[in-house]
């Protein structure tokens, strides 16, 4: 034996000491970072980096959890894995946070300035990145830590730049005047991805547009009247005969008394409203493409902040909405506005403040997108990249189909900036990875860096590549992409698997991952999606410390399956949680019976009996199903299975005929057995529940011959293999056999409610399997508390009167109800019962009859007599029932 200090364990098990102590021993020795070995193919995942915008959320644990699930799985089958960690500086999101708390300090960025605005944004960052680090260690997840990235490092950031710059000099980056999504709060533009639309009840109104030739007028139908004062023309469409002899004519603009002209364009439909619309380039996308094929202006009705600008005359400085007001006043007062009708429409919000957004014409940094989606459209149809579920294949290639060029440059000062530098000399652009100090062009020194940042997303796409030293060709790169399995949510498909997949083509010629694995949404027992605005989170730290953590994890992922969400509920943290404390107790159990037999714990093949067979079999059977499960993704089924076998099958039975073996000192010991059954099922779960198989494990290793497990903590000790030699189906046929008629009399005890101390009796016939299950006459009594328990030769010898009869699947189990109860006291107690009743009935039917009783007492006393009476005959013929059921005569 080791020599090793053995401790007593604890009666039940504390999460919260045991976790952080292992974590701790974990990290201590190194066991996260992969050793680089080129004659093994690695696993690697690289984490999606949480926002730097607060704290991990219950997603993020989900997110974990999975991860480590594959991570520890791939790691004790001996691969190098690495799970690469960090985070994200969040552009937007981030800046919003911390802008909110700058303005409860009545600050805000353009009061601190750029420079210290920065450093605010840093310290908010750091602080964060040290919790989000705290958070993922207590959920156990295995990354390796020293390999840690944030998106603004160096290395990444200069990724960004390199990316920027190659796609600038292929023509694949420009800057144009287009319609974007503007958020006013913001102050900046939005990419159509961060825009969530929503339906609104609004207005639809007609405003007239005289003609300026002549008299007459021509009406439109907006939702935006303010807009108006921004239009340029007016279409119709050319096959509409309604307006034939009104194209090519000039009409005079309401309010600002512009004269524009009547165009024809195939765009407008001629369904809507009356058939000619208002075209507002600058402020519509349908309205900028008819501008461009037609030729005409664009005029920009409003400033950032989106009141009103000097082009909208005697409404500039208004805000938009006021303005909407004021415009609809003077054209009811000029009897312009012909009608207005509620109409319901889709209004883009800002998906970071949901104020509403205003599309407007701005110059900005575009990605033409087209060209990078064409690989990656292939890399999944030829089969390269899976994506799981398989169902979001079609949504991910119609969306890449379909994809429009994304506007990437925002009007923000968190995230990565520009490199672009404006010559004021020759107005020249350099574009340039390095810090530009001089014009390319004409080497002035009068050059100004681009004000804007880089939609956060930019970043994110080169992720997989970035944090792993691209654009350097370092070995880490060379060894550890393309990556194995993304693993994310399914709502950010587009905002960031697709792209990673388009930029990793793009950038090193490979794609970045084999595997997409989809996750669905955490919600609440109302299947609600959890959210701060419904005040439904379950905060994943809070319920670490009352379940623990592999209780989490247990209840996060046990039902799981690819795609599809799932519930968090209290039941299955409980779960959890007792799932963990039966493992404690059957292995606090095996140790004790270490301790007490100082047994040799080598397995003898060759003698065998049954139930160790058996469980070796079923060993041998959940491993090799867990196995396939889980090269399938399918984490969940996986962790049922584990839990039935290890609940339903080895804990309930196999400890419980151990106990009995090891009571009446039975030659050979079941020790062998349980020891290797528990440390294989210990390892088979660790990946699910690493805390509580780490505390387990040590627990046992310390109590066996040194030598015996080699490895100094379960995390590295290989994953279980199925011992295909282990499988006896007639081992497992005849133990299920005597489970069924043990099982199958303690619910007839249950639901007879037979005291515990009272032994029943009971008759079993059980056909070709009768002497391999009479063998066990002593353990099915024990087990059953019933004796004496009978194996019969034929069906026709059990007994069949006063008897409750149980077919099973392989055997017949009959119990006389005299064994269950004490038939002669049962008989009078019913009798007497039944007496007792039958006077209460005559009393109160003589009560209801007495006309005095009737005229005197109160209608709800009378009432009450006749429910009294009702109960007592309904009771009457429960009591005579049962005495018929008992007692058959
Ligand atoms: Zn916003
Ligand atoms: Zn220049």
């Amino acid at each position: 034996m080791a020599e090793a200090p053995k401790y007593e364990m604890p009666k039940a098990y504390e999460p919260g000491k045991v976790e952080q102590k292992w974590y701790q021993f974990w990290l201590e020795k190194g066991y996260f970072t992969p050793k680089i070995d080129p004659k093994k193919k690695p696993f690697v995942i690289i984490m999606p980096p949480p926002n730097v915008t607060g704290e991990l959320h219950v997603g993020h644990a989900l997110t974990a959890t999975l991860e480590d699930i594959m991570i520890r799985w791939h790691r004790m089958r001996g691969e190098p894995t690495l799970w690469l960690p960090g985070v994200d500086h969040a552009g937007i999101a981030a800046q919003v946070v911390v802008e909110q708390k700058l303005a409860a300090q009545g600050l805000d960025r353009h009061k601190l300035g750029r420079q210290k605005f920065l450093e605010r944004m840093r310290q908010w960052a750091d602080k964060c990145r040290r919790t989000i680090a705290e958070q993922h260690q207590r959920l156990g997840a295995s990354c390796d830590w020293s390999r840690e990235k944030f998106t603004l490092d160096e290395g990444p950031s200069r990724a960004v730049r390199t990316a920027f710059v190659n796609l600038y000099n292929k023509g694949l980056i420009y800057r144009g005047e287009r319609i974007i999504n503007w958020c006013p709060r913001c102050a900046t533009a939005l990419s159509d991805l961060e825009v969530d639309h929503k339906d609104i009840q609004g207005n639809l109104y007609y405003v007239k547009y005289p003609l300026a030739e002549n008299d007459g007028f021509i009406t439109v139908a907006t939702t935006r009247p303010e807009t108006i004062l921004g239009d340029t023309a007016v279409a119709v469409n050319p096959k509409d005969k309604r307006f034939k002899t009104m194209v090519g004519k000039k009409v005079i603009l309401p309010a600002v008394k512009r004269i524009i002209p009547i165009i024809a364009d195939e765009v407008v439909d001629p369904d809507f409203g009356t058939g000619a619309v208002k075209v507002t380039p600058a402020h519509d996308p349908v309205d900028f493409d008819i501008a461009q094929r037609q030729g005409l202006e664009l005029i920009n009705i409003l400033n950032p902040d989106v009141t009103m600008n000097e082009n909208a005359g005697p409404y500039a400085g208004l805000d938009r909405f006021d303005c909407r007001k004021a415009i609809l006043a003077d054209l009811e007062k000029e009897g312009l506005l012909v009608k207005v009708e509620p109409y319901t429409h889709s209004v883009g919000h800002c998906d970071r403040c949901q104020v509403i957004i205003e599309p407007l014409a701005s110059r900005q940094w575009f990605i033409k997108m087209p060209p990078l989606a064409k690989p990656a459209i292939d890399t999944v149809t030829d089969g390269r990249i899976a994506i799981l579920p398989e169902r979001f294949t079609k949504v991910y290639l119609n969306w890449l189909e379909n994809i429009r060029d994304w506007c990437i440059s925002r009007q923000l000062w968190w995230g990565h900036r520009i490199p672009v530098w404006y010559c004021s000399d020759c107005s020249k652009l350099t574009v340039s990875v390095d810090e530009a100090k001089s014009c390319a062009h004409c080497g002035s020194a009068n050059i100004e860096q681009d004000p804007d940042v880089l939609d956060t997303w930019f970043s994110s796409a080169l992720w997989t590549h970035s944090a792993l030293g691209w654009p350097d060709d370092s070995e880490e790169l060379r060894y550890f992409y393309p990556t194995t399995v993304m693993e994310t949510g399914y709502d950010i498909l587009f905002f960031w698997v697709a792209r990673m997949i388009m930029m990793g083509l793009e950038d090193t010629g490979d794609i970045p991952f084999s595997t997409v694995y989809l996750h669905g949404l955490v919600r609440d027992e109302k299947g609600e999606k959890m959210s701060k605005l419904r005040g439904n989170v379950l905060n994943p730290l809070d319920t670490l410390k009352v379940y623990g953590t592999d209780a989490l994890r247990f209840a996060l992922t046990s039902d799981i399956s690819p795609g599809n969400d799932i519930k968090l509920t209290t039941p299955r943290l409980e779960a959890g949680r007792n799932f963990a404390n039966k493992l404690w107790n059957a292995t606090r159990f095996v140790i004790r019976s270490i301790e007490a037999e100082q047994a040799n714990i080598e397995i003898k093949r060759d003698k065998l009996p049954l139930e160790d067979r058996w469980i070796l079999s079923r060993l041998s059977r959940t491993t090799s199903t867990v196995t396939r499960l889980m090269q399938n993704f399918q984490f969940g089924e996986a962790q049922r299975q584990l839990h039935d076998f290890l609940w339903g099958e080895y804990c309930d039975w196999y400890v419980e005929f151990a106990k009995i073996r090891l009571r009446s000192g039975e030659v050979p010991s079941p020790l062998p057995v349980l020891v290797y059954v528990l440390e294989a099922s210990l390892r088979l779960l660790h990946p699910c529940m690493p805390f509580v198989t780490e505390e387990l494990w040590q627990n046992l290793k310390q109590r066996l011959p040194s030598g015996w497990q080699t490895t100094e903590s379960i995390m590295l000790a290989a994953y279980p293999e199925a011992d295909k030699k282990a499988i006896d189906p007639k081992a497992e046929r005849v133990m299920e056999s005597i489970i069924e008629i043990i099982h199958s009399i303690r619910n007839v005890r249950a639901e007879h409610k037979v005291e515990s101390a009272r032994w029943i009796e009971a008759q079993v016939y059980a056909g070709e399997l009768k002497s391999a299950i009479t063998a066990y006459s002593e353990v099915i009594q024990t087990l059953a508390r019933a004796r004496p328990v009978t194996f019969l030769d034929s069906r026709e010898a059990m007994k069949s009167e006063n008897v409750v009869a149980l077919v099973l699947k392989e055997s017949e189990v009959v119990i006389p109800m005299a064994s269950m109860v004490d038939l002669e006291g049962e008989r009078k107690r019913l009798q007497k019962e039944m007496e007792e009743v039958q006077a209460e009935i005559a009393h109160l039917g003589a009560r209801l009859k007495d006309k005095a009783f009737l005229s005197k007492a109160p209608a709800v006393v009378v009432d009450r007599e006749r429910d009294k009476l009702a109960t007592r005959r309904d009771k009457l013929e429960r009591l005579r029932e049962q005495l018929l059921t008992k007692f058959q005569t």
